[in-house]
């Protein structure tokens, strides 16, 4: 089994750990096409629950 040779330092944990923070952190906003509420890119609208345009949340029709 592998084991580490050196102690990992200080700086060297925090670093890697700060890389890894940003790419799970990084949250995208779009703005939906038929009412121009924020949302996330591939996820339905929270405001109106269409999705490309379309109805897509079930029990929401009017
Ligand atoms: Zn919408």
């Amino acid at each position: 089994m592998g084991v580490p040779k050196k102690r990992t330092s200080k700086m060297r944990r925090d670093r890697r750990r700060a890389g890894n923070n940003s790419l799970k952190t990084a949250v995208q906003v779009t703005k939906c096409s038929s009412c121009g509420a924020p949302t996330m890119p591939h996820r339905i609208c929270p405001a109106c629950g269409n999705y490309a345009g379309k109805k897509a949340a079930r029990g929401t029709s009017d």
